[in-house]
């Protein structure tokens, strides 16, 4: 099913992201972790893409066994960056074949020590979104930044770069984690007001770990209100108590994201079924 048929509804959907494995060996264990997250039958998962790697044809899979067993329509996430033309092509015959009709169109992360090679075809997600449109009938996401890109010079330009991937033919947009809810009410009106119109799914982080989340925020510059970060200096020592204070910190977001008519939450579930399956349980009256 397409996910604009889903959002179409306009009623509030809950989603779960996963990503596959990094090694043949992991392979049975993330379809297990995978399995019991769509167990759970959220509106729809996602399914990550590992940029330029080898692992890819495991997103295929991965989604593909979702789709088929639980009856979950999933979300294949594909990067252009580092591929040709042809590796797009070939992703894009597995999904087809696989029944897999929604794309998350990404840029990827450039590699370090980055020199553009020639035969890489597309260097923004925007041509990606338009290609992939000249290339069947798929529903096609792309990727925002509430506090803006880490490579943009400032926001009004990231919003504009925004607008014209939407232009090229994206049917939602999902957001980077964000941990302020205030943050993303003022990019939302920001990106209505410059005439983007398409439904926005909140990417909402649950922290588990305290040790690692410092790290991913300085990555993807997202910032750590201070509210957060005390709970995560209390209790990042205690692994049992962090798990708890971080589910419990993003189904607030959840709660005061939805009550503020924000209809569409993609959790960041990090192939953890008991994770998702607490959210889940959280807003079960509400949901
Ligand atoms: P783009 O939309 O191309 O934007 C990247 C930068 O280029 C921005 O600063 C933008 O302002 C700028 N830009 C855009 N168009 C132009 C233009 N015409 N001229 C000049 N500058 C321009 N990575 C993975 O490897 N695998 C995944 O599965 C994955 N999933 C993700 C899911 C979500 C929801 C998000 C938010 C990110 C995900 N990422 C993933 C990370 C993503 O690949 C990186 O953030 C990457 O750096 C940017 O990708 P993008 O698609 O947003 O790129």
């Amino acid at each position: 099913m397409k996910l604009s048929e889903v959002f179409k509804t306009n009623k509030p959907t809950l989603s779960f992201e996963v990503f596959p494995p990094k090694t043949t060996d992991a392979f049975d264990s993330v379809k297990e972790a995978t399995e019991g997250i769509a167990a759970l039958k959220p509106d729809f998962m996602s399914v990550t893409y590992g940029a330029g790697g080898g692992t890819s044809r495991y997103t295929v899979s991965v989604a593909e066994n979702i789709q088929n067993k639980y009856n979950v329509p999933t979300l294949a996430h594909l990067t252009c960056v580092s591929s040709t033309k042809q590796q797009i092509n070939q992703m894009l015959d597995a999904l087809k074949a696989n029944n897999i009709e929604n794309i998350l169109a990404l840029r990827g992360d450039i590699p370090e020590g980055y020199e553009k090679n020639g035969s890489w075809s597309f260097d923004h997600a925007s041509q990606l979104v338009q290609y992939i449109r000249s290339k069947g009938d798929f529903c096609i996401g792309g990727a925002c930044y509430p506090e803006g890109h880490p490579e943009s010079p400032n926001q009004k330009q990231d919003i504009l770069y925004l607008k014209e991937k939407c232009n090229a033919g994206c049917d939602f947009l999902t957001t980077q984690m964000f941990f302020d809810n205030n943050i993303l009410y003022n990019f939302l009106y920001k990106v209505r007001d410059a005439g983007i119109t398409v439904p926005v799914c909140a990417g909402i982080m649950p922290v588990t770990n305290g040790k690692q989340i410092s790290r991913i925020c300085s990555l993807s510059g997202t910032l750590l209100p201070g509210r957060f970060k005390q709970i995560v200096d209390k209790f990042s020592d205690n692994p049992a108590a962090m798990k708890q204070a971080g589910i419990a910190y993003a189904t607030e977001q959840i709660i005061d994201l939805l009550a503020n008519g924000v209809n569409h939450i993609h959790v960041y579930s990090m192939n953890k079924p008991d994770i998702a399956q607490k959210i889940k349980e959280n807003l079960s009256q509400i949901l």
